[in-house]
């Protein structure tokens, strides 16, 4: 018996439902909070801002005694935002004030505390739990770029050029730390999907069968609960209904079988990647972290398992 696989009837469910609900219109990474989350469209220094901030997508969750305690909150300009809200925000008042701060030229000349300081919440302490992981992978990514004379808008361009244009994206990004290290490619892939839909169009796709899914801690989340992939092992569920610390290899395995779920179902319902990670973006509200999720109100309560005790692998990263 596997200890971790996928439901095929429960993906297909899935896509029907997904399917009759229409092609969504994918995120802008703008919209939201224009200006504010987000840089305004057009603004200097975007592009450097997007390949620097997707990069650090990861690790927004507080450990304690090897178990998962709480997601990553801090106030910023009056309002308490979550990790990735807060990193995005952050690094959007960064870039109002000095529209070159992200360029790799200028990241390789700020000090540890001039780096420390972009990301100040309210009280004047940075929130960001790995912020150690954060700054070392500053490091690396700005002086990758300055030994060879690179500019984010130089690896953009050439996968512009490319005939498959989105393969092209990952397969550079495979070599720029910050992005490297993960053999799914997930902040790679998220890249992709700001550049292809902000409303500056940085990359026209015409490749969409190079796309991958975006597998975070919020999708195997989702994909557990849900039932799109089942855990056989009584053990393994019980350890991630306690949330507590998984192994490499636990997360490891639910991971790439969350992947495999989504790649049948980006398949099995004709939607693009970026539609179906937004509708499980959009969901996650509604099956949260810290409170009961709101099954009775949820729009696939008909089709999902309804697993709410399920939590994703606690494991830190920075891949996601
Ligand atoms: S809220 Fe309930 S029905 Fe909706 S996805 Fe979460 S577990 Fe499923």
């Amino acid at each position: 018996m596997k200890k971790v696989r996928t439901d095929a009837d429960r993906i297909r469910a899935f896509a029907e439902y997904l399917s009759a609900e229409g092609r969504p219109a994918p995120f802008d990474f703008c919209s939201l909070n224009a200006g504010i989350t987000y840089p305004a469209p057009g603004l200097d220094g975007v592009l450097e801002y997007f390949f620097f901030c997707c990069a650090h997508q990861f690790g927004f969750w507080n450990l304690q005694n090897g178990r998962w305690i709480s997601p990553m909150i801090a106030r910023l300009d009056g309002r308490d935002l979550k990790g990735s809200d807060y990193v995005w925000t952050a690094a959007t008042r960064a870039l109002r004030k000095n529209p070159d701060i992200f360029s790799p030229h200028a990241l390789a000349n700020l000090n540890g505390n001039e780096l420390n300081d972009l990301f100040l919440d309210d009280g004047a302490a940075n929130p960001l739990p790995m912020w150690p992981e954060h700054l070392e992978l500053t490091r690396q990514y700005a002086d990758w770029f300055t030994t060879r004379k690179l500019q984010p808008a130089d690896i953009l361009h050439r996968a512009a050029a490319a005939r498959r244009p989105l393969q092209m994206l990952l397969d550079l990004l495979a070599e720029v730390p910050g992005y490297a290290e993960d053999p799914l490619q997930k902040k790679a892939m998220l890249l992709a999907i700001v550049l292809e839909n902000r409303p500056e169009h940085f990359l026209n796709v015409t490749d969409p069968d190079s796309a991958r899914p975006i597998i975070d801690y919020h999708l195997q989340r989702s994909a557990l609960r849900t039932g799109l992939v089942v855990v056989e092992d009584p053990a393994l569920r019980a350890r991630l209904e306690a949330r507590e610390e998984a192994t490499a290899g636990e997360e490891a395995l639910i991971r790439s079988v969350v992947y495999e779920s989504i790649v049948a179902l980006v398949r099995l319902s004709g939607l693009s990647v970026a539609a179906v990670d937004w509708f499980f973006f959009k969901n996650r509200t509604g099956c949260p972290e810290m409170t009961e999720p709101q099954c009775a109100a949820c729009p696939v309560r008909h089709i999902c398992a309804r697993s709410t005790k399920l939590f994703q692998p606690v494991f830190r990263t920075t891949y996601y």
